[in-house]
């Protein structure tokens, strides 16, 4: 049975900041589907911008 969520794949080791190339820790889903990952430093940077453009923050646990 398939569910249509929100909800995306937990953030990997595989996943990199957009910013830097470290380690993903928030991905922030933006209103017109597209997606960027941030480090916890890139996060903090921009999550500012990122909620005035109503993007969702998504924060992996590792
Ligand atoms: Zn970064």
């Amino acid at each position: 049975m398939t569910t249509t969520t929100l909800t995306r794949p937990e953030l990997t080791a595989a996943d990199r900041c957009d910013r830097c190339g470290a380690a993903a820790q928030v991905r922030a889903v933006l209103p017109s589907g597209g997606e960027l990952l941030f480090c916890g430093h890139h996060a903090r940077a921009h999550e500012e911008r990122l909620r005035a453009m109503s993007a969702e923050l998504q924060k992996g646990e590792k």
